[in-house]
């Protein structure tokens, strides 16, 4: 007798033509072809498992680092935010941590467990999958110096562990053995030292109200734009070209802090991109120093359009 084989079930969340403003915190931004947010890794590894060879593959945390040009993305961009979001306590120094959980719980999680080092992470808007896409730090931390392993997943739904020394990890920059296109965090383990718990909530807390004095908190944004040039920053050559508060359309480099762009109420990403051309432009000219981008951008150019 023959037995008819069941496929396994995806469990996850399959959105289709999904607008993808609502999932950066520049708020702007065109639709995704699909978007898949997956019900956990197993799962996620099943959806990728399905996709065509030649799909485009996007990971999108918070969205926090992120541009999504008007016009969308062709593929599938896979949303782990509110998703993939166990963390655990594996020892007395050591935390295993899923790529969606925001950087926000991970330091909350390690000061109340006595751990530290990870303070720094408290004020950063992202998900672990994204800090360590970005390698993320402030105040004189960054994540990858925490980091003892991490679990990535390829293309076919794969997953790999693997060791920090197959990283070249720079500031805000990593570059692992698959490229971006193929390969993407799905967890991580990160070792911390001992510390007192209570210190420990307290400086998080201190490091939040630093930020919220000197950053555009009430309007979204991407955090910074620019990369810091060596030895100088991107900020402070913005505001020597007189930029601060210039706009084009909705998109304004904010009063408050020159090296962000704030949306000031229905800015396009066109109006982002092209005011982040412009500040480049007028760097260049000004101090013949050419600023990175540190935010990413991903989408088609607009038809027609300058960019
Ligand atoms: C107000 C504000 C302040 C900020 N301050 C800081 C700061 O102090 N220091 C700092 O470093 N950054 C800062 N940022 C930028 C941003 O928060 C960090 O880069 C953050 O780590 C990005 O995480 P995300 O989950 O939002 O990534 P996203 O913006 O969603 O993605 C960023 C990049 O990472 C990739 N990515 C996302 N998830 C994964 C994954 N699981 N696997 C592989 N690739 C992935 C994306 O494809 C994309 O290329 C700030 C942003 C804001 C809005």
């Amino acid at each position: 007798m023959m037995v008819a084989m069941q496929q396994p079930q995806l469990r996850g969340e399959l959105r289709t033509h999904e607008s993808l403003a609502r999932y950066t915190t520049w708020r702007v931004g065109g639709e995704a072809r699909q978007l898949y947010r997956p019900a956990d890794v197993e799962d996620l590894s099943l959806f990728l498992s399905r996709l065509a060879e030649e799909e485009v593959i996007h990971f999108i945390g918070l969205g926090s680092n992120l541009l999504v040009r008007d016009d969308g993305v062709a593929g599938t961009v896979i949303l782990t935010q509110g998703m993939l979001d166990n963390i655990e306590q594996l020892d007395t120094n050591r935390l295993g941590i899923e790529a969606g959980v925001t950087s926000a719980k991970v330091a909350r999680t390690a000061a109340r467990a006595g751990m530290a080092g990870a303070q720094f992470l408290s004020g950063i808007p992202g998900t672990i999958g994204g800090a360590l896409a970005m390698n993320a730090g402030c105040f004189g931390g960054e994540i990858w110096s925490l980091v003892e392993s991490v679990t990535v997943i390829n293309r076919y739904g794969e997953l790999v562990q693997r060791n920090p020394d197959e990283y070249e990890v720079g500031y805000r920059s990593v570059k692992g053995p698959g490229s971006e296109q193929d390969e993407w965090f799905v967890a991580t383990t990160l070792k911390l030292e001992r510390g007192d718990s209570e210190e420990l909530l307290g400086e998080n807390r201190q490091l939040l109200e630093k930020r919220a004095a000197s950053q555009p908190t009430q309007l979204p944004n991407a955090g910074s734009v620019f990369r810091n040039p060596p030895g100088d920053h991107a900020a402070r050559l913005i505001e020597h070209c007189g930029l601060k508060g210039h706009c084009i359309g909705k998109a304004c480099v904010s009063d408050k802090h020159a090296n962000f762009i704030v949306n000031s109420g229905g800015a396009t990403a066109t109006e982002i991109e092209q005011l982040m051309e412009h500040v480049a432009q007028q760097v260049m000219a000004k101090f013949g120093i050419a600023l990175e981008r540190e935010v990413r951008v991903i989408g088609n150019p607009v038809s027609g359009g300058a960019l």
